[in-house]
């Protein structure tokens, strides 16, 4: 719309000096001409203002051009007489304003705006805002002025502005806020024809770890060639996002099936997988992808992505590094899970945990020789919640550290005090997660606290599971030997269900191999000769590399006759001891169990 003040200063101007008069001025460089006091005022106004100002003629031919157009464009004065605007104006603009110009002449209207990009001599781009002006309707005049007002940088900032509010400055990809308009956009198109919209929110498997061990600009990098795999493996119908830190997401055309869908995300999987060069060191990353397909008009963009995104959590739960398809059923467990990091965050704030103790015992004395801290939550309302729940929901939650930091100082100042009522003679062993042990900050925190507690290093044991082991082998490797540089104790804990090459423990110095229960279970049966090799093999590799052997969840005296003839060393179990409270330990510590007495 043309704002009123300027219709009015431009009727100003026109009436100042006659607008009849100074139409029919062609050369405005014409100084020697016998002007009238109107017209010379006029010039003097039109020739010092920085707008430009043209003039056509009733068939649109330019009359009069000022010198502030010759000096923004670079095209003499002269050039443009006789011309329409079409002369200077870019030709996706053209018709637009010439459209303009010729409604306002054809209908009651006084003057019109537009913008308009011309190009200068040096074939750059200028955009103008023009205003129009019939001057016919002013004072019967047949021609029309243009005002014309130069706006091509607060147009650039404006478009960079827009760029910035829309766009991911690391990738350069549309941001999430781009990328929900334009989901909606689809969804509101497609919704006609009850058509499939299909988004995808993808997810960098342990990104974290990569920026903890490698450095965050490097992380930035990768992210920038993930960024650029992803859109190099979609269809130019397809958008891809940045949602935030390492999560990506795929708009794919609409209309495609399930299987369109599949087979065009599978692709995307296994571009990520490819392992990426950077700084001359090769990094692999897997990639996990939760899918949302949708014809429900009612559906919006953000609960597309919600939906996806919960596919993605049920995905990392349990099937990482793949693609999973968002289903009702999985919304509820997702709820559910996300009620219980909820809780779990204001439990750990209100320090609503605590450790029981569960005694490992020596197979030849009964002896007590170590005790192993577990982690119970017992939440008000839904009473206790089993760490095999909790546990992973803080490692997904980024709640891992601080949970295995409040362990192992809970531990150690008990065992401080258990020390400073007398009681010695057994160690403390605490589990650790994976998680924690990849940041590279670990060692510090675990020095900080075995020091400020004031216990010997000697007497902790830091329980970490054989999974752990496989996932990133430099990394854990000195870790690991960083640990025992310390002078505490490491074990390998549930050994023989995380897949395990035997080769690759000979890579690692531990102390104390505990063997998981899923293979004392069988040796319930004495004739079972398979199950007991097993076991055997597993001993012997053990006292190969000179560490101690440990079953656990020994529940029968079987079991434990088959592991003592077997050469076990230590053993922990129901049999002997359930987790206790820490008040029940020292009368434990003082009384031999039954089970060994036989
Ligand atoms: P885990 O380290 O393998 O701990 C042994 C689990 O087996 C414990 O379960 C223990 O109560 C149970 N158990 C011991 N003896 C027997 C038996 O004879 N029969 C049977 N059926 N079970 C037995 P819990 O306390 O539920 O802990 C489960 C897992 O949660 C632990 O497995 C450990 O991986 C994790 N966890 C517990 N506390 C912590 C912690 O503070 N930090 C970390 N990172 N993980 C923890
Ligand atoms: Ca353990
Ligand atoms: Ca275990």
């Amino acid at each position: 719309m043309v704002s009123s003040f300027k219709i009015a200063a431009l009727s100003a101007i026109a009436t100042a000096f006659g607008a009849a008069q100074f139409v029919k001025r062609d050369r405005k460089r014409d100084h020697n001409h016998r002007a009238s006091a109107s017209e010379q005022r006029w010039e003097m106004l039109v020739q010092h203002s920085s707008s430009g100002v043209i003039v056509l003629d009733q068939k649109g031919n330019v009359t009069f051009v000022s010198d502030a157009m010759e000096r923004i464009l670079g095209h003499p004065v002269e050039s443009y007489l006789g011309h329409t605007l079409e002369w200077i104006c870019n030709s996706i603009d053209w018709p637009t304003a010439n459209e303009k110009v010729l409604t306002m002449l054809a209908d009651g209207s006084q003057s019109v705006d537009f913008e308009m990009r011309a190009f200068d001599a040096d074939i750059e781009t200028h955009i103008f805002s023009i205003v129009a002006t019939d001057m016919s309707k002013l004072d019967g005049d047949d021609r029309t002025l243009l005002n014309i007002t130069e706006v091509t940088s607060s147009r650039l900032i404006e478009s960079r502005f827009h760029h910035a509010a829309n766009n991911d400055p690391l990738t350069l990809l549309p941001n999430r806020a781009a990328f929900i308009s334009e989901v909606d956009s689809v969804l509101r198109r497609s919704s006609v024809n009850g058509e499939n919209v299909a988004v995808a929110v993808i997810n960098i498997d342990d990104f974290r770890l990569i920026n903890d061990g490698y450095g965050t600009e490097l992380g930035d990098r990768l992210l920038v060639e993930l960024a650029l795999r992803i859109r190099l493996s979609i269809s130019e119908n397809d958008t891809v996002a940045r949602l935030g830190g390492d999560e990506f997401s795929v708009l794919l055309a609409s209309g495609c099936s399930e299987e369109q869908a599949r087979r065009s995300l599978e692709k995307i999987l296994a571009a990520l997988t490819r392992p990426l060069l950077i700084d001359g060191q090769s990094i692999s990353i897997r990639a996990t992808i939760g899918l949302a397909i949708d014809n429900d008009a009612d559906v919006s963009a953000t609960t597309m992505i919600r939906h996806a995104s919960t596919a993605l959590d049920s995905a990392k739960a349990e099937k990482r590094g793949q693609l999973v398809i968002f289903n009702d059923e999985m919304g509820a467990i997702v709820h559910e899970r996300v009620k219980l990091r909820h809780l779990l965050r204001a439990a750990l704030d209100q320090e609503q945990l605590r450790l029981v103790y569960q005694p490992i015992v020596d197979m030849e004395t009964g002896e007590i020789v170590s005790l192993e801290a577990l982690a119970r939550w017992t939440d008000p309302k839904r009473g206790p919640i089993s760490p095999a729940t909790f546990i992973p929901i803080a490692e997904k939650a980024n709640m891992i550290d601080e949970l295995g930091n409040w362990a192992l100082r809970t531990a150690c100042k008990q065992l401080k005090a258990w020390e400073d009522a007398g009681l010695t003679g057994f160690s403390m062993t605490v589990n650790t997660s994976g998680q924690q042990l990849l940041r590279h900050d670990f060692i510090e925190g675990v020095s900080n606290i075995i020091n400020s507690v004031g216990v010997p290093a000697e007497r902790i044991t830091i329980e970490i599971t054989e999974s752990v082991l496989i996932d990133d082998t430099d990394i854990i490797s000195s870790r690991i030997r960083e640990i025992r540089k310390l002078g505490i104790g490491l074990a390998i804990d549930d050994f023989g269900t995380g897949f395990s090459s035997l080769s690759y423990l000979r890579r690692y110095e531990f102390d104390i191999l505990k063997i998981d229960r899923s293979f004392v279970v069988p040796l319930i049966d004495e004739g079972n000769k398979r199950d007991r090799e097993i076991v055997k093999s597993m001993i012997a590799l053990s006292q190969s590399l000179n560490a101690v052997t440990v079953a656990e969840g020994i529940e029968h005296p079987e079991e434990l006759a088959a592991l003592k003839s077997l050469g076990c060393d230590r053993a922990q179990g129901f049999l002997f001891w359930k987790p206790i409270e820490a008040d029940d330990v020292p009368a434990a510590i003082n009384t031999p169990p039954d089970a060994l007495a036989a």
